[in-house]
């Protein structure tokens, strides 16, 4: 028989995911701490828990997409957690972006209990979840990425399986680093390009072409040329996002110093309010600095 899937954590993300398998013929338990949120699955034959304690008590697999590291830790180790109710021979998936670190705890509290974990998150954000195309970076044992293939599968189009527990992480924080400094970049070149008297587009234009070429330009291209920051990928994410890779970069000794510069300029504009504003926004702070609005 397949196995029963729980899900926990149905925001922007999870609940895209959460129906993408149950479209794959999987079956269901959900639970949110805003029930209404898992209400909304229940029409489509999803079962709704009370706690996360009663999914893992109904699942032989369970998934989290959750904020960050403490609500991860809430959900797995506290009071009515799965820890709680988890059968033996489970398989915990946690996509949420969270602390290489603190993964790597949470594996062997999961490991006590005779079951086992693979750290799973994700990029592609939430028209990836929507159109079930997003990258999924894995990190635990080889035999239980093949257990949960189909539900990744399910969920995205690039699934890789890149090492022990803790890893999928590691190569999250890797990739959040380089769309935040790219972005940083991509927003000094536009200002000091636009203020020298060049159309801003035009610089895009141009550096598309060469070297300086990246996604960015692409894929953020509207945004920052209308200054249409609706998110997307909010500041304050990406603001946690980077503080994880600091974080694990103390742990493993490594040196993140434009990393570090970066983590403070979304720390300002979170304080100058727009932590809910579209990464890219970014601009804005380049802007301000410089006295000088792209394209004016
Ligand atoms: P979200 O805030 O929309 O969703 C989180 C959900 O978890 C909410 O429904 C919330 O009610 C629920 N929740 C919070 N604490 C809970 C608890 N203690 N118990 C049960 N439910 C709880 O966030 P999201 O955008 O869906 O992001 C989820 C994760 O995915 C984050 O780690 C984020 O960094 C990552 N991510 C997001 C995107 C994106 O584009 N939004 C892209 C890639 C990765």
């Amino acid at each position: 028989m397949a196995d029963t899937v729980g899900f926990i954590g149905l925001g922007i993300m999870g609940k895209p995911m959460a129906k993408n398998l149950m479209d794959a013929g999987h079956e269901l338990v959900v639970f949110n701490r805003t029930r209404e949120k898992a209400e909304e699955l229940a029409g489509d034959g999803a079962t709704v828990a009370g706690s996360p304690r009663e999914v893992a008590e109904r699942s032989d697999v369970v998934i989290t997409m959750l904020p960050d590291s403490p609500q991860v830790e809430e959900v797995l180790t506290g009071e009515d957690g799965v820890l709680e109710g988890i059968k033996e021979g489970a398989l915990v998936v946690d996509m949420s972006t969270i602390s290489p670190v603190v993964t790597e705890g949470l594996a062997a509290k999961v490991k006590e209990k005779g079951a086992s974990m693979l750290d799973a998150p994700v990029s592609g954000g939430d028209v990836g979840a929507i159109e079930g195309t997003l990258s999924i970076m894995v990190g635990g044992s080889e035999g239980d990425f093949e257990r949960a293939r189909p539900l990744f599968e399910a969920m995205g189009k690039t699934v890789t399986h890149v090492g022990g527990n803790g890893t999928g992480q590691v190569v999250k924080a890797a990739n959040q680093i380089v769309v935040a400094l790219t972005i940083e970049a991509v927003s000094e070149a536009l200002v000091l390009g636009s203020k020298g008297g060049v159309a801003p587009e035009k610089i895009l234009d141009v550096l598309s072409g060469g070297l300086a070429g990246n996604k960015v330009m692409e894929v953020k291209r509207e945004k920052m040329l209308t200054h249409s920051f609706d998110p997307g990928f909010r500041i304050e994410l990406h603001h946690k996002d980077l503080g994880i890779a600091l974080v694990a970069g103390r742990e493993y000794g490594v040196t993140l110093p434009v990393t570090a510069l970066v983590d403070q300029m979304l720390q300002e504009l979170r304080m100058r309010g727009r932590g809910d504003r579209d990464h890219s926004a970014l601009l804005t702070l380049i802007e301000d600095s410089s006295g000088h609005e792209i394209g004016s």
